[in-house]
């Protein structure tokens, strides 16, 4: 799995998959592919698969700063405090 920053190389990875236009699918995010499975030892093929997992982490953003929530279940913004609404336990 990626922390943040492996995150956000990992997500410049893939934008830069989609501007090789010339290549197949498997070539345009080798670099992204290549990334991932280093880390991980893991094999993933599917660069999708490799954004689903890494989103899965961090939850979404937040309503005051616009910067994502450190997991799905967090109930305060790390970066500007704010308090997540809609999240009660
Ligand atoms: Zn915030």
């Amino acid at each position: 799995m990626l922390d943040d920053k492996e995150y956000a190389i990992a997500s410049e990875l893939y934008s830069k998959g989609f501007k090789i236009l010339n290549k197949d699918r498997q070539e345009r995010f080798k670099e992204l592919l290549d990334y991932y499975n280093e880390l991980t030892g893991f094999g993933e093929t599917e660069p999708n698969a490799i954004m689903h997992h890494a989103l899965g982490q961090i939850g979404p953003d937040c309503e005051r700063c616009g910067k994502p929530y450190r997991t799905p279940k967090a109930r305060l913004c790390a970066a500007c405090g704010n308090k997540r609404k809609g999240i009660t336990t």
